[in-house]
């Protein structure tokens, strides 16, 4: 842990999200969507309603399959994690944010295409965009390609937030993560802007999430960079066990995708979602 206090306060490029994706959080509020419940006369009971309900396929066929239940949250001692357990070729991606649709669409394609594991910490702040992706991403979810983690709501600095302020800014992206991916973030969380402290710890790990998630290297993508500099920082981080940061926010990456790729691929690195780092699971949470 000291050491990679070290290692992050040693290099600006591995800065957390920057203020200005804060002030772009609460600038204009993201309208909850109505539900869309209105019947359709389709939908009407028929008066030879057997035949029909005989006629419902797969009804021989046992249960319908209906999405694995969201575990209870198991409230414990937060520990704070920047970097993966072991001897291992493993790293984890993990990407923030996604307050810029054209990145965030990049990113899902590049999941997509190139089956690499992920783990995205959304913003529901940045719900708009986020969820046109959910039917393309929850497949990718369930099979544990991907994973999403709690980054809160509003992207607040949560020293300078109350214990209320703080537990509602989880709880509300938590929600929203299990409407819209089907599965519970916990029990990991990543603080904006990495800024965190016992009490803040204390408080996630009250409500399940005892996984504090640091990082150890940076794409340095949270402020515009030029496309050197990012893949600069791609190769200098890139590196066995680490934890990397990336966020959704700049399209800077769209074009490096594929260097990435053959990056870690060059480098006999393993990508991997943080269950399958820490051995933690959506089923237990
Ligand atoms: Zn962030």
């Amino acid at each position: 842990m000291l050491l990679s206090l070290l290692s992050i306060g040693a290099a600006q490029a591995l800065v957390g999200c920057s203020t200005g994706s804060a002030s772009r959080d609460s600038a204009a509020p993201v309208p909850e969507t109505a539900p869309t419940a209105s019947p359709s006369p389709a939908a009407s009971p028929s008066p030879t309603a057997a035949p029909i309900a005989a006629a419902v396929p797969g009804a021989d066929a046992g249960p319908a399959p209906s999405p694995a239940p969201i575990p209870a949250p198991h409230p414990g001692r937060p520990v704070v994690v920047s970097h993966a357990p072991g001897r291992t070729r493993r790293i984890a991606l993990t990407i923030d944010d996604g307050y810029d649709a054209s990145t965030v669409a990049g990113y899902v394609a590049f999941a997509q295409r190139s089956k690499i594991p992920i783990t995205f910490s959304p913003n529901g702040a940045y719900r708009a965009v986020w969820d046109r992706h959910a039917e393309v991403l929850r497949p990718l979810v369930e099979t544990g390609q991907l994973q999403i983690g709690n980054h809160t709501w509003t992207h607040k600095n949560l020293l300078h937030e109350t214990d209320a302020a703080i537990r509602a800014d989880i709880e509300k992206n938590e929600q929203w993560i299990q409407q819209t991916f089907g599965i519970t973030s916990r029990p990991w969380f990543r603080p904006p802007y990495g800024a965190h402290n016992h009490h803040v710890d204390g408080l996630a790990g009250e409500l399940g999430y005892t996984r504090i998630l640091l990082w150890d290297g940076s794409f340095g993508d949270s402020t515009l960079l030029s496309p050197e500099q990012l893949i600069g920082l791609a190769r200098q981080y890139l590196q066995p066990g680490t934890i990397m940061l990336g966020h959704a926010n700049h399209q800077t990456v769209l074009g490096l995708f594929d260097q990435i790729e053959q990056l870690i691929e060059q480098r006999q690195l393993e990508p991997v979602t943080l269950d399958t780092m820490f051995g933690t699971s959506r089923a237990v949470g």
